[in-house]
């Protein structure tokens, strides 16, 4: 039985209730009269429920798909405005014990070159990822508890945090290490991490026995279970995902949704991020050996269902898709992406040969972060460096009340033109830094508040001076 307040995976993410959402969802695909209902309480900007989304997801009426792609372009606009906050990812191990089929990291892989970094190298990658004008980190490891054990990850995070190169600072580290335990999870917490990242990748318990079938992520209910643990453990900010391509992706939507039921019902508030990676090319994966791959408009609209289902969650694209997918998804509901990432150990200080790849996946897209900032605001968006609500402590229920009472807008549009003009200044090329000085100049009208509006300007004429790290 479905019970979102359930601490058991197996009656949070319900089977049963999936394949119900599903079969009604299939059965009303074209009841104008049942879609306009959802579609109506969807306006009303309180999100949806997964089997409403799953109906949403399956509609077949032309007309009211193009309202939901309208309605979710809206939703980004009013939540998120114009702003893109900027992150990358950094490989710090890809040992691994596990056996994930998807993945080129798995233990079975004897070809794949295994590279761990040192503190040294650590900083390395670090000042590379700072003179490119990083700020957020994702940091990434495989499971191990030999060469990566908890004590390794916490000695990196502190070595990252420590590294000030030039105007250079990592400000916030979001982690994506395996399901751990409270204790370990309270240990990340003490080390100052940001999010608390773990992708699902399938919600389908028996897919996911077959597609783990090694190592201790085999286990469908500890890893599901891992976001409460975290939760516990005191980490608020937790960031879901599934790999697309896995399982059916209508299955994959309710399952995340109800996750995110879960985290709101139990924990009283939702994920802080949603990812949607699709799977894709890698050493010794091929991604057409799985049959559930999904084309740019199914990709389109799961995005655009997220985005209404769940208004106060960030979606990440990373640089798996490429420059015109993302350009798609960016209107209809992403937050935040990567620019200018390496998927491999120690890819940012030292470029590899291709053929001795030690990447976790192909990069779709391969600009340069100044590239993708130029990009980005030629568009029209701000490209944000913004870190603030972390370190201000505005996190998990203080963060989600303050963003619910749309508060969270008169920080993050100022604070996005502040940490793009430390950006400007530090690290763009002579265009970027034309098209940015532009921007900034008629964004700073669009902020209400006079007083507000005020103190950014003087920020901005001190950020030009080398004043830095102005945040609201
Ligand atoms: S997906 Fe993660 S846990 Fe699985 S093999 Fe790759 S690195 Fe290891
Ligand atoms: S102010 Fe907070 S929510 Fe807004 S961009 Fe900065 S960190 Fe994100």
């Amino acid at each position: 039985m479905y019970n979102p307040k359930s601490m058991k995976a197996d009656e949070f993410i319900c089977h049963e209730e999936i394949a119900a959402a599903l079969a009604f969802a299939e059965e009303n695909k074209s009841n104008a009269e049942l879609l306009r209902s959802v579609m109506e309480k969807a306006r009303l900007r309180k999100g949806l429920t997964h089997r409403e989304a799953s109906l949403l997801l399956d509609c077949d009426i032309e007309e009211i798909n193009k309202e939901i792609y309208s309605l979710a372009e809206q939703i980004k606009k009013d939540f998120y405005g114009n702003r893109i906050v900027m992150f990358a990812p950094l490989y710090l191990s890809n040992y691994c014990v596990n056996g994930c089929v998807y993945c080129p990291y798995h233990a079975k892989n004897c070809h794949i070159p295994r590279k761990k970094l040192t503190q040294e190298e650590i900083v390395r990658e670090v000042t590379a990822l700072q003179d490119m004008g990083h700020k957020r980190l994702a940091i990434e490891a495989g499971e191990d508890p030999v060469n990566n054990p908890i004590e390794y990850i916490l000695e990196c995070i502190n070595t990252i945090y420590s590294i000030k190169h030039k105007n250079g600072a990592i400000r916030r580290v979001n982690v994506n290490i395996a399901a751990t335990t409270v204790e370990n999870y309270r240990r990340l917490k003490e080390a100052g991490i940001g999010t608390y990242i773990l992708f699902q990748e399938t919600y389908h318990k028996e897919s996911y026995e077959k597609l783990h079938p090694t190592g201790p992520k085999h286990n469908y209910a500890y890893h599901t279970e891992a976001m409460d643990r975290a939760m516990e453990g005191g980490i608020d900010d937790v960031g879901l995902g599934v790999l697309f391509g896995l399982e059916n992706y209508r299955y994959e939507l309710a399952g995340i949704l109800m996750h995110a039921e879960h985290l709101e019902a139990v924990h009283g508030v939702g994920p802080h991020t949603i990812s949607v990676p699709r799977i894709r090319r890698a050493d010794d994966i091929d991604p057409s050996e799985f049959d559930n791959g999904i084309d740019d408009d199914t990709f389109a609209k799961i995005v655009a269902v997220i985005r209404i289902a769940v208004p106060y969650t960030g979606m990440i694209v990373s640089t798996r898709e490429s420059k015109a997918c993302r350009e798609r998804v960016l209107h209809l509901g992403v937050s935040q992406i990567s620019g200018g990432s390496r998927t491999s150990v120690g890819g940012y200080a030292d470029e590899e040969p291709e053929d001795e790849s030690s990447a976790q996946f192909d990069v779709e897209d391969r600009r340069t972060l100044d590239e993708v900032v130029n990009w980005l605001m030629t568009m029209g968006y701000i490209p944000s460096f913004c870190t603030a609500c972390y370190r201000e402590g505005r996190t998990g229920d203080r963060f989600m009340s303050l963003c619910k009472a749309g508060q969270i807008q008169n920080c993050c549009h100022p604070n996005a033109l502040m940490t793009l003009q430390e950006y400007l200044e530090d690290y763009a090329s002579e265009d970027t830094k034309n098209i940015g000085e532009k921007l900034i100049s008629r964004e700073i009208e669009n902020v209400p508040s006079e007083k507000v509006r005020k103190i950014v300007t003087q920020n901005l004429a001190d950020i030009k001076q080398g004043k830095r790290d102005f945040r609201f």
